[in-house]
């Protein structure tokens, strides 16, 4: 195991035994992230389901299955990338995650982002996009305009449950996955070294 896949799996340990929210209080299982501890890309989607829960594992349901499809159409799989998501633990009933838990929660996020340093955060809904974005911003409105800052791009997409609850989505999130790779592409040629270090943890950030 690389030192980062250590470091990856020292935090996923901390969240294994969190009580900092109650979330834990109902989970069966956490469900810290899986991928790449050299990922480009990062995804980050809202918190585990049913279905994650039971497995330990970020989206391995019906959400799970259309994000491989999403994937492929990249000519990637998920072991390639890194899939968290913004809470750890699964909220009773499939909830909203509320604030404190989210804030409860970012800390391991961070540190996960800091640790792998992607060239792409692509969040998947409105929780993760809340994180990275201005309060005001509308996701039917910035999907897939690509946010660049602290030498990295941040890429708002819809949920991939959404958008098996709305088909009209489907269209917009296909063709904005697609852009995926020119988005590494720009910021591999532009300034990245494994030397360089790694940029400060992402703050709230000002649209284009
Ligand atoms: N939805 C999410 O936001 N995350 C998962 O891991 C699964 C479904």
């Amino acid at each position: 195991m690389t030192d980062r896949a250590a470091a990856l799996a020292a935090i996923a340990q901390r969240v294994r035994v969190c009580t900092l929210c109650r979330l834990y209080q109902g989970a069966t299982n956490p469900v810290p992230g899986a991928g790449d501890s050299y990922a480009e890309i990062v995804f980050v989607g809202e918190g585990p389901g049913q279905n994650e829960d039971r497995q330990g594992l970020p989206f391995v349901g019906r959400s799970g299955e259309y994000l491989n499809y999403l994937l492929n159409l990249i000519n990637l799989k998920r072991e390639q990338v890194f899939i968290t998501n913004v809470v750890k633990h699964r909220p009773p009933d499939n909830r909203d995650p509320l604030p404190d838990e989210i804030a409860a929660c970012k800390p391991y996020l961070d540190e996960q982002l800091a640790l792998i340093d992607p060239a792409v955060i692509v969040t998947l809904g409105r929780f993760s996009m809340a994180l990275f974005f201005p309060k005001d911003a509308r996701i039917t409105k910035i999907h897939g305009h690509p946010l660049r800052a602290n030498e990295r791009i941040y890429y708002p997409l819809f949920h991939p449950a959404a958008v098996l609850r709305n088909p009209n989505l489907r269209p917009a999130m296909e063709a904005d996955f697609k852009r995926i790779p020119e988005l590494v592409a720009e910021i591999s040629r532009s300034s990245k070294s494994d030397d360089s270090p790694p940029p400060p943890p992402p703050q709230q950030l000002s649209l284009f």
